[in-house]
């Protein structure tokens, strides 16, 4: 699933609301599209963002589907460009920020280089498009 993109999450185990998530993404997400404009790769708009419970029960329609990636926090999903945030594993407004910055610079980067670096060998530790992605989510008081 090459689309996945998070980190495992901690020992934290506050679950936000659905509905004070997508809150915070209101406020914040306007601010994080102006800085970075839009992707050369997909001019036409900036993504979408959605709220969901889980990765699985998203891919699969069914309802109670769960898996190994259950604390998968968001991914990118480039054919309906479109930003995934799977509340549930959301922890404070700062993780939010730091979850849609992350996920913006897939949509922002170059989707045959996403692929050739894995083929190169490159794993998510070291991808370059995900460094770049983690080191972009220091910036994230911007946003707040
Ligand atoms: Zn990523």
């Amino acid at each position: 699933m090459e689309l996945i993109s998070g980190v495992i999450s901690d020992q934290n185990t506050y679950k936000m609301t659905e509905k004070k998530v997508q809150k915070i993404i209101n406020e914040v997400y306007p601010k994080i599209e102006k800085h970075y404009g839009y992707s050369k790769f997909i001019p036409e708009c900036t993504p979408y963002v959605e709220t969901h419970y889980n990765i699985y029960a998203r891919h699969s329609g069914e309802p109670e589907a769960r898996g190994e990636q259950d604390d998968c926090h968001a991914e990118f999903d480039r054919t309906d460009n479109s930003i995934v945030i799977y509340y549930p594993n959301m922890t404070s407004r700062k993780h939010i920020i730091q979850t849609l910055v992350h996920e913006y610079q897939h949509y922002l980067q170059s989707p045959s280089w996403f692929k050739r670096y894995y083929n190169m060998g490159y794993d998510y530790g070291n991808h370059p498009y995900e460094v770049q992605a983690y080191g972009e989510e220091k910036n994230w008081k911007l946003f707040n």
